[in-house]
């Protein structure tokens, strides 16, 4: 077995967060180095280490992690507009390997994105 993942530990209660939503299947919690007003990270609880990895059989959950990204952005007053990112594998910049949505919002965005 390889060692749980910052974020299996925050899931775990063993690491704290500010934790802003949770169920049975997701954690959404602020990221501790916000990079817009509103960065809230959106996870499966269920330890999948990046996109690439993902399974048919994860279809229905990651589509639900991607509606609640939405409901959670909505419900933190940015509903209009917020940026979902999504970073797969070290080179675009994932530094926790365990899927994760950035929701990003309350300040504009460039276009390509840098
Ligand atoms: P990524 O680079 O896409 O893997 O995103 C990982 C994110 O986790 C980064 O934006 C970090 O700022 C964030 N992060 C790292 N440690 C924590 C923590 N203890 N609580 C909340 N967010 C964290």
């Amino acid at each position: 077995m390889s060692e749980p993942t910052l974020f299996e530990r925050i899931i775990a209660r063993e690491i704290p967060a500010d934790i802003v939503y949770e169920d049975e299947r997701v954690i959404a919690f602020r990221d501790i180095n916000p990079q817009a007003p509103m960065h809230i990270l959106v996870c499966p609880k269920k330890p999948i280490p990046k996109v690439a990895d993902a399974a048919a059989a994860d279809d229905e959950l990651l589509g639900y992690v991607l509606r609640k990204a939405g409901e959670i952005a909505t419900a933190e007053g940015h509903g209009e507009g917020f940026r979902l990112v999504v970073n797969n594998g070290a080179p675009v910049g994932q530094t926790v390997f365990h899927i994760h949505v950035h929701v990003l919002g309350g300040r504009g965005f460039g276009w390509p994105p840098g």
